[in-house]
């Protein structure tokens, strides 16, 4: 400070009391403007501290909130792994057991304890004709079929027993802690009574089949009982369907046999084994034979010749009925094509499956054959069952008109049996109808089927369909339908089926 600090002679000098009073008051303002600051200093420091605390209790609440939508979000992700992991266990379509659920429950059932495993009974049961269903009535109506069979089942079953659909039309049953082969018995029985009553479908009361496999289980052997009650499934279908069969030890064996006839098969048809017969048709117009049916015969190297109940339902099971078709065609058309070109023969017909028209193969390759090999489509008739057309009359219209488009005619096969529907006459463009063996051969001693055979030749003659009557065995067959009127006729009483089509229509020229 310099203030009054020094005398101008040097020494010490005392202040005076007006400096002293200004030197206080200019320390005073000094103090009250550094309390001023300080104040304001506070002041700003309480107002950030102020939004500090609000910010930090929002970062808080927004904590907080992003938490709970974590835990809600982790909860949804887990109650829809449970709903997955539910799914995988169950039929999409029926809500019961799927087959990776009842596999791992007959595991279980079978897991090494002895006690658990004691009584356990697998129930294979399949559905006859549901093919038949679907083709006919649709999938919607396939679809209905197999939901009602699931809760017959699972009306029918004890409580504990799992009732699962292994897939397509096959269902299971697992039994556990049966008594004895007699209960098994009246379980299996119940089931079938239960699945096999009509179903409502498209407002018709439509017949519902099943066959039922059964097997008894030791311990660890999941595998083996369901092979088991696989075989005994498969003998209930061989032994006519709707039934219950338990399994028996022989049943291996018929495999193995099954097995072998799998393998011959496949080699007959690879080698063309299986060759083209034909039965001839005798117009009664003309009073000689004008066309023929192309049939399959099994050559063995050894000389043996076996008919298509030996060989074709394994021949379509396999997936070679095209295959074997095409090598029986390639071999007839071109031989056939020679007589029908020396005016012997006017028609060859071939018998097409409900698959081969349904899946475009009678579309696509006969119209290839028939050029490949010379053979006039019109002289080829295509016979069709009532089972290859489909519910949608429309769509079976223009598939049936590609193949008149194509030049072919078109044959009903089989009719006048079942579920004979005469509207299709109409509606569909049939040029000829095969009066069905069964038919025919009641015709001599039964009136009703005189009757029915009449009333069919009336109206497919007023409707200008030509009828050929099959299957006729006697000379009185004979000479009823041709009073009544039948265009054409072929079975045993005209000729059996050969492989020479010189021994009825004479040697080329
Ligand atoms: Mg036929």
């Amino acid at each position: 400070m310099s203030d009054g600090a020094a005398c101008p002679s040097g020494g010490p000098v005392a202040p005076t009391a007006d400096a002293l009073d200004a030197l206080t008051r200019r320390l005073e303002a000094r103090v009250a403007r550094e309390r001023r600051a300080r104040e304001e200093a506070e002041r700003l420091l309480e107002g950030k501290s102020r939004e500090l605390y609000e910010a930090n209790q929002a970062l808080s609440a927004a904590a907080a909130d992003l938490e709970q939508r974590v835990a809600e979000r982790t909860r949804e992700l887990d109650d829809e792994r449970q709903r997955a992991l539910q799914r995988a266990d169950l039929d999409a379509l029926t809500g019961i057991a799927n087959r990776a659920a009842f596999e791992r429950s007959l595991r279980e059932a079978l897991a090494d304890d002895p006690t658990r495993a004691a009584g356990v009974r697998v129930l294979l049961i399949d559905l006859d004709d549901f093919k038949g269903v679907n083709d006919k009535l649709g999938h919607g109506a396939g679809d209905t079929l197999l939901v009602t069979v699931a809760r017959r089942l699972c009306a029918a079953v004890r409580p504990g027993d799992l009732v699962a659909r292994l897939g397509g039309d096959e269902f299971a049953v697992l039994a556990r802690a049966v008594a004895d082969a007699p209960t098994a018995s009246t379980l299996a029985h119940r089931l079938l009574d239960r699945v096999c009553r009509p179903v409502l479908l498209l407002g018709r009361s439509v017949p519902c089949g099943c066959s039922i496999g059964m097997a008894e289980a030791g311990p660890g052997q999941a595998d083996d009982v369901l092979r088991d009650a696989d075989l005994a499934l498969y003998a209930a279908k061989r032994a006519g369907r709707g039934r219950v069969m338990p399994f028996r030890v022989e049943l291996r064996a018929e495999m193995d046999r099954r097995a072998a006839l799998d393998r011959e098969v496949r080699q007959a048809v690879a080698l063309q084994q299986i060759r083209a017969w034909y039965q001839p048709v005798r117009m009664r117009a003309k009073r000689r034979f004008v066309g023929a049916e192309l049939l399959a015969r099994w050559h063995l190297p050894d000389g043996e010749v076996r008919s298509p109940a030996a060989f074709l339902e394994t021949v379509e099971a396999l997936g070679l009925l095209d295959a074997m078709m095409e090598g029986m065609l390639s071999q007839a058309l071109p031989q056939v094509a020679r007589w029908v070109a020396q005016g012997r023969l006017n028609y060859l017909s071939v018998n097409v499956s409900p698959t081969q028209f349904n899946e475009g193969w009678a579309q696509s390759r006969l119209p290839q054959l028939l050029l490949d090999s010379g053979f006039p489509p019109s002289a080829l008739v295509v016979e069709l069952t009532e089972t290859a057309l489909l519910h949608d009359i429309g769509r079976t219209r223009e598939m049936l008109e590609a193949l008149q488009a194509a030049g072919m005619r078109i044959a009903i096969d089989d009719f006048g049996v079942g579920y004979s529907n005469f509207s299709l006459l109409r509606q569909l463009p049939f040029k000829v109808l095969k009066l069905d063996r069964t038919l025919i051969c009641d015709i001599e001693a039964d009136a009703d089927a005189r009757a029915v055979a009449e009333c069919i030749l009336q109206l497919a003659s007023r409707l200008g369909i030509t009828v050929v009557a099959e299957g006729v065995e006697t000379a009185a067959q004979a000479r009823l339908l041709d009073q009544a009127g039948c265009d054409a006729q072929q079975g045993y009483w005209l000729a059996r089926p050969g492989p020479d089509l010189a021994a009825w229509f004479g040697p080329l020229a």
